[in-house]
């Protein structure tokens, strides 16, 4: 153990030139990997550093590791890393010369390759070529892992799916005894079971995943239609979120940028501009943000927001890639999401600095419906195989299906988000309506579920 420890360090330090782990669980993941006798499930948000789960225990093992990646463009880009940092790594794929693609062979024919890591798409490693190389490669013991970078591709329910990676489970039976190593960001409880099927990955696994909780965040939802003034609800949400009463908004014109910043989801360019300017005369300063802006427009508002020169950002969903700004206090959906995984991305834009923030939806049963009908029409319009249609707007409406729960029952809000995720339900300490408020939020739906407001 202490050795495989001192393996991992030096690994870590002299090849690939960090000083420590990213975090506990990349170690132990990479701890696991490298042990190498179980199956292994990994995980981690973009960015966490997921390829150095599997790199690091490639090098510092005996024989060649098989990387499945989905597009020739993040292999080349793994591959460039590589080569600075001098481990011997190639790809065989369909762009390559016939005299590189020789080269390479030759490499992994020769009695002691030097490849470490060899990067393929799904569907190279169903051509009878590859093949052969998988069977010679074990029959000398040169096999180290199968690893599948990005996995949810091999689930129809994730967003990405590519038929070519079901493919693997029937390869993996020419590799025996060969450790499979499963990497993505987005995978909710539906996806990392056909993960587990379709690769047919082995019992008992190891599986190392971030947790989903977000303790810092207070979640909520409010029914629109039993809101007399929707509006004043939102504008009295923005300004307890940035702290402030309703007395002391004189002051949050002048010296606001202090409490913070907020974003409110909305789902048209008009209720962008409707939202922000409700908010505006009531006191919070507000601009809309979307694609019908003219580019200069667009980038000088998220710019001003950026640097808390206003505070209230009312934006479509195409506001927040890589928008990563600490004291975001609140995130407010105007419309319910198309699913909780968007939901859950774009609610997580609060409280990136860890401290108390706020997230709440305004549902109401016609935008349901509205959104459930235009879900639909999209698919069939960007869509024209019947059959991947078919599968596409199950996978979709079951995902919508997820968010419609979410408001419509009384249940943590927090757990409900963890269920979606495959995690065990958290410590919400009062962190939701629904464990802080119960008997006001059961009235509600109740009232919801009579048909009250329709
Ligand atoms: P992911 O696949 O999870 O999105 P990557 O594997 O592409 O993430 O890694 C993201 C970045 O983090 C890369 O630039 C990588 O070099 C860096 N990184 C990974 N592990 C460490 C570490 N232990 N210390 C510092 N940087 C790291
Ligand atoms: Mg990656
Ligand atoms: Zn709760």
């Amino acid at each position: 153990d202490k050795e495989a420890d001192k393996t991992l360090y030096e690994t870590l330090n002299n090849v690939f030139k960090h000083k420590d782990f990213k975090s506990k669980l990349q170690k132990e993941a990479t701890r696991c990997i490298l042990n190498g006798s179980k199956d292994v499930f990994v995980s981690m948000p973009t960015g966490a550093g997921k390829s150095l789960c599997y790199q690091l225990p490639a090098v510092a093992s005996d024989g060649v590791s098989v990387v499945i990646s989905p597009l020739l463009a993040l292999m080349q880009d793994q591959l460039d890393h590589l080569k600075a940092i001098k481990i011997p790594s190639a790809t065989i794929n369909s762009k390559l010369t016939e005299k590189e693609r020789k080269q390479v062979l030759a490499d992994l024919n020769s009695s002691n390759p030097n490849t470490k890591l060899l990067y393929v798409t799904p569907e190279q490693v169903a051509t009878d070529g590859f093949k052969s190389l998988a069977d010679s490669l074990m029959k000398r013991k040169l096999f180290k892992y199968l690893i599948v970078d990005e996995a949810h591709c091999v689930s129809q329910w994730g967003h990405d799916f590519r038929p070519d990676y079901l493919k693997l489970g029937c390869f993996r039976k020419r590799i025996p005894g060969v450790p499979c190593i499963a990497l993505t960001a987005t995978a909710t409880e539906q996806v990392l079971k056909d993960i587990i099927k379709q690769l047919k990955l082995k019992e008992p696994i190891a599986k190392f995943k971030t947790s989903c909780f977000r303790p810092n965040l207070y979640y909520d939802v409010r029914m629109k239609e039993t809101l007399g003034d929707p509006y004043k609800d939102l504008s009295e949400f923005c300004l307890e979120a940035l702290n402030r009463s309703q007395a002391q908004k004189e002051e949050l014109l002048e010296n606001w940028s202090k409490y913070g910043c907020g974003i409110v989801y909305c789902r048209t360019r008009d209720a962008c501009a409707e939202v922000a300017s409700q908010l505006s005369r009531k006191g919070v300063p507000s601009k809309p943000y979307h694609a019908g802006l003219k580019s200069g427009i667009r980038e000088e508002v998220q710019n001003d927001w950026m640097e808390g020169k206003f505070p209230v950002i009312a934006a479509t969903i195409s506001f927040g890639m890589g928008v990563d700004k600490p004291n975001v206090r609140f995130v407010a959906h105007w419309t319910l999401p198309k699913s909780m995984a968007g939901y859950y991305q774009e609610s997580g834009r609060a409280g990136r600095d860890g401290n108390q923030s706020y997230c709440r939806l305004y549902y109401s049963r016609q935008e349901r419906d509205t959104i459930s009908f235009l879900i639909n029409k999209e698919l069939k319009k960007f869509t024209r195989d019947k059959e991947q249609q078919k599968i596409k707007l199950q996978s979709a409406n079951k995902n919508f299906d997820a968010m419609i729960e979410y408001c419509e029952y009384a249940i943590c809000r927090h757990w409900a988000i963890s269920k979606y995720f495959g995690d065990v339900k958290p410590d919400c300490n009062n962190s939701c309506d629904a464990c802080k408020t119960p008997k006001m939020l059961a009235k509600t739906i109740e009232d919801l579920q009579r048909g009250a407001y329709a």
